[in-house]
């Protein structure tokens, strides 16, 4: 179809600059990452002793495996740097406290921390925190972090990184557009499918704009921005908030899944157990943002296997989909591949098969910006087939309509399509009733096929003699009428003598005779009146000799 070329221009343009968007700030905010050990807080321990320990620490096994609880964290020797225009980045996590411990060339340790409900003022976009080093004369050297009351679900200290302020400027900015773009995007996605809405009335517009609702939310709170607009939020109940609206995403893309694909992609057990997913979606998102920390890792492991459950449908449903010739599906597949890859990674993060980082957690907002753009495509493509689908049965209309109005054999208007127009017509008519001249001999001499042809001919060449504005029908076996405005006369003369001049069938000649009236024809008695005065100067002209005309108006009274 001519329509899928341009559909598939737009969408190589659209993921190869959301590409571009995705490559300038991952290659500018990496600032420089710093490798750590862990070791299991106990009661006693000072930052000075421990600094002095290394080896106590572990550097080999993953944070995660240390499970919740109080821990320490050592980051290696740090380059050489200066305090003043440093800043340290972390994931924000789980925690109810961090402080940071920085040890200086000169021996000293300075510390500053947060807990959960002051780590607003430290929330960065992207959900990470920045913390800027104590300053100090001499240069830091090494960092520890003391982390109290940590869930330990993805880690302990997630990606550190130091970044001078240059760095932290340009990631600031480079996220606050990419937040700005998708708020911005997804704002004007909403308004504008609710308008379509309430022109088309396609369910799939309500679950989509619920689903771009849902990551809008996300997006507010999982950019940090949120912690920002208000510092004195819990950082730990923004987190609730996070799961709750993911989770919500991921349910209302799976409503809109299936108010998008044609009737029958979700019959039978599919409807079924995607109502199920939903649900579990819903529920889990639920527990884990209202009882989180209590069972933490039951709640999230349960979180993770609803979105495991999600993944698995997603096959099931492309394969339906290409089973019954969806429309919609490779726009569908193209649109979700990414979210449902990044969807993939998070749950084997979730799983502890794969580290995290900055990148992972930041890219279901990506993806997601990328999938409504798409999305918007593809509801523009089911637009389109909507608007074809009715300009399809316009058409047909049209085409019916003109058939059941046309009189098969000269395809002039029959007499019920000629009276339908004709009757109700301001201002004074003139009807003509011309009727061919011993038609029944032009059978009897070239056959009944013949006289059909000659009928063909005699209707074009009337068609021909009269304004295209001009009604003409065949009201009778070889008789026709024609109805003019009284105002731009026809000349019956004229089209007799085109009638004579046409060359017929076995070139036999044929005439006819013609009766003219002029008169209102508003209502169907007017319309008697002239048909009946018209017939009468019709028999005048037959009866004076035919191949010739009659006007009424000139007939002597009837008797
Ligand atoms: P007049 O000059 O008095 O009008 O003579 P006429 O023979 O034309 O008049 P009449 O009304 O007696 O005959 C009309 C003939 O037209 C009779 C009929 O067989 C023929 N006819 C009617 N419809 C058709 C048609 O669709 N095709 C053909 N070939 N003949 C038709
Ligand atoms: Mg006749
Ligand atoms: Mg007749």
């Amino acid at each position: 179809m001519e329509s899928m070329a341009w559909l598939r221009w737009m969408i190589g343009a659209f993921a190869l600059a959301f590409g571009l968007a995705l490559a300038v700030p991952a290659a500018a905010v990496t600032g420089t990452p710093i490798s750590v050990c862990v070791r299991p807080a106990i009661a006693g321990q000072t930052p000075a002793t421990l600094f002095r320990q290394p080896r106590g620490f572990d550097c080999t096994i993953s944070q995660t495996q240390f499970g919740s609880g109080d821990f320490w964290v050592l980051s290696q020797p740090l380059p050489a740097i200066n305090a003043a225009d440093h800043t340290v980045r972390i994931g924000s996590t789980w925690v109810n406290r961090v402080t940071l411990f920085v040890l200086y060339a000169d021996g000293s340790i300075r510390h500053a921390g947060f807990t959960s409900r002051t780590a607003g003022r430290l929330l960065g976009l992207g959900a990470v925190i920045v913390q800027p080093l104590p300053s100090h004369d001499a240069a830091p050297v090494r960092l520890l972090w003391h982390v109290e009351g940590a869930a330990n679900l993805r880690g302990l200290i997630l990606g550190p990184a130091l970044a001078d302020h240059d760095q932290r400027d340009t990631t600031e900015i480079l996220l606050a557009a990419l937040y700005g773009a998708f708020g911005g995007m997804a704002i004007a996605l909403i308004v504008y499918n609710l308008a379509l809405w309430g022109a088309l009335r396609q369910a799939f517009q309500p679950a989509y704009c619920l689903l771009v609702l849902f990551l809008l939310a996300y997006a507010v709170t999982s950019s940090g921005a949120l912690g920002q607009m208000f510092p004195t939020l819990d950082n730990n109940d923004r987190q609730r908030l996070n799961t709750l609206f993911l989770a919500g995403s991921a349910a209302s893309a799976l409503v809109f899944a299936r108010t998008f694909f044609e009737q029958g992609v979700f019959g039978g057990w599919l409807r079924a157990a995607s109502s199920w997913v939903i649900a579990a979606l819903l529920t889990a998102g639920t527990l884990w943002a209202a009882f989180a920390p209590w069972q933490f890792r039951v709640l999230d492991t349960i979180l993770a296997s609803t979105y495991l459950l999600l993944l698995v449908l997603i096959p099931i449903i492309l394969f339906r989909a290409w089973r019954m010739r969806s429309n919609f599906l490779w726009l569908f597949a193209l649109a979700w591949s990414v979210p449902i890859v990044v969807a993939s990674l998070r749950v084997a993060n979730a799983f502890e098969l794969l580290d995290w980082s900055l990148w992972l957690d930041n890219s279901t907002i990506l993806s997601m910006a990328l999938e409504s753009m798409l999305s918007s495509l593809a509801i523009a493509y089911r637009i389109r087939l909507l608007s074809v689908e009715r300009d399809t049965a316009r058409e047909q209309e049209i085409a019916a309509r003109l058939l059941a109005d046309t009189e098969p054999l000269t395809g002039l208007l029959n007499r019920r399509a000629f009276l339908h127009r004709a009757i109700g017509r301001p201002g004074d008519q003139m009807l003509l009733i011309a009727d061919v001249d011993h038609f029944k001999r032009v059978n009897e001499t070239i056959g009944h096929d013949g006289g059909d042809e000659v009928l063909r001919v005699v209707a074009r060449a009337l068609r021909n003699a009269v304004p295209p504005e001009a009604l003409v029908a065949r009201i009778g076996g070889e008789e026709f009428a024609i109805l003019v405005d009284a105002a731009t006369p026809v000349m019956p003369d004229t089209i007799l003598e085109r009638l004579r001049s046409q060359r017929m069938p076995f070139d036999i000649a044929v005439t006819a005779s013609i009766g003219s009236c002029t008169g209102p024809l508003l209502r169907e008695a007017d319309w008697k009146t002239l048909y009946r005065s018209a017939d009468r100067a019709l028999f005048a002209a037959k009866g004076a000799g035919r191949d010739r005309s009659r006007d009424a108006s000139v007939l002597p009274i009837a008797a």
